[in-house]
């Protein structure tokens, strides 16, 4: 059984092969930049050959094109080989669970565009080029929102009219939902603790973030919402706003809803507080040489985590682990540890030496980062969630999943 994952972001597609008999990894690439300057495909196989060349792709089309024939010329003899393509969808709406891709659900996920407007244009688009070049295998979209779909109403619905939830299913859904399920099984698993005992709080930490309050193996609440926006500041996107100040913005700069759109996913987060970068390297390199806003950025990041963990300890009642994870969870000491500052009297606390010092590597994807005194164990974990979309994609093969709407 061979598994073709595939990631797709406004720029970016990621791709991972896996052989579910074992559930290893045969092959995993990403191209970059995707129809910008320099476009990039790196891969590795399983015997850990890598390549990394810049290519003449200029859109998703042209990269699948590339990475259909970078494996038939290795690890696939055949397109024939692969059982199933399971891809990464933001929002389902009315589906929740994996399930085949059918004209319903690809109009489902249309539908939704506007609730994820900068993700879901590339990943339709290459779902739709997939299914012309892979026409026999199965399609099966894994949406980001299904781990959430226990989430309460108490929680999930917004202090709006009551139709915006009774009539047009406006509801907080979150998203992360493969990395939140992961991290979260696999902090049981190095603690030798059953999930359903412990009360974790997961923080998702990369480009775009989220924290999950996750109780009995459930999640009972998340930072997220309905759309990619609310909740923490991310890399360019705003996070939580006081809505009464969007319409006065609107009124003032004379915006368009589209300038909005524009203003609140591409131009705000750690980019447009920084005016440096929305990657938290360059804004902790710069923060560190002295940038003012920069150090607010970075304090202002935290410092939203920090909120929202709190949060979850209340809405959990108390938290027995709490996992980093992401491109910034899993590599920044600095992070966690403006994250945590101050809270030992909550039975939080770090070891610094294993704060800076471990890393979660594939190898080894957890590390215990807490300190001798702390009561809730803080782990830094390596998420895969390609590996969960696997999973799901062989539940839909299997007729065990699919079935089910939100
Ligand atoms: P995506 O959400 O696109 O999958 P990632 O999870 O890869 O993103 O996270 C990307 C973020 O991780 C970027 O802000 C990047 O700067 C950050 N990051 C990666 N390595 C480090 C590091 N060593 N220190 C701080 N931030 C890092």
């Amino acid at each position: 059984m061979k598994i073709l994952v595939i990631n797709s972001g406004s720029s970016s597609l990621k791709y991972t092969l896996f052989n579910m008999a074992d559930e290893s990894v045969i092959f995993a690439g990403t191209f970059d930049r995707i129809g910008l300057e320099g476009p990039t495909h790196a891969y590795r196989s399983q015997d850990g050959n890598r390549s990394a060349h810049t290519s003449q792709i200029r859109n998703h089309g042209q990269a699948l094109d590339e990475l259909l024939h970078t494996l038939t010329g290795g690890p696939l003899e055949s397109l024939g080989d692969l059982s199933a393509v399971a891809h990464r969808v933001g929002h389902g709406g009315k589906y929740r669970n994996a399930v085949r891709i059918t004209p319903d659900v690809l109009s489902e996920i249309r539908r939704m565009t506007p609730m994820i407007p900068l993700h879901h244009p590339a990943m339709i688009m290459e779902i739709e080029e997939c299914r012309v070049r892979m026409p026999d295998a199965v399609h099966v979209a894994v949406f980001d929102t299904w781990f959430h779909r226990t989430i309460p109403d108490k929680a999930a619905i917004y202090g709006l009219p009551y139709k915006y939830f009774k009539e047009r299913g406006y509801r907080r859904t979150g998203f992360h939902g493969n990395s939140h399920a992961y991290i979260s099984a696999k902090a049981a698993e190095f603690l030798g603790r059953p999930l359903e005992e412990l009360k974790v709080i997961t923080c998702h930490l990369g480009n775009g973030a989220s924290v999950c309050a996750i109780e009995r193996g459930r999640s009972i609440d998340t930072s997220l919402g309905m759309t990619a926006l609310e909740g923490l500041i991310m890399g360019t996107r705003a996070g939580d706003l006081d809505p009464g100040l969007m319409p006065v913005i609107m009124k003032e700069d004379s915006l368009t809803p589209d300038d909005v759109i524009g203003m609140l996913y591409r131009d705000s987060g750690l980019k447009g507080i920084s005016g440096v970068s929305s990657d938290m390297r360059e804004v902790e390199a710069a923060a560190e040489q002295g940038n003012h806003r920069a150090h607010l950025a970075l304090d202002a990041f935290c410092y939203k985590v920090k909120r929202y963990v709190g949060a979850m300890l209340m809405v959990l009642g108390g938290c027995d682990v709490l996992v980093f994870a992401g491109g910034i969870g899993r590599n920044s000491p600095t992070v966690r540890q403006k994250v945590l500052e101050g809270s030992e009297g909550l039975g939080f606390s770090l070891n610094e030496h294993a704060n800076h010092s471990r890393r979660a590597y594939a190898d080894n994807p957890v590390v215990d980062i807490s300190g001798d005194a702390s009561k809730v164990k803080v782990l830094v974990i390596r998420t895969f969630e390609e590996l969960m979309m696997a999973r799901q994609c062989m539940e839909v093969i299997e007729g065990k999943s699919g079935r089910e709407h939100a």
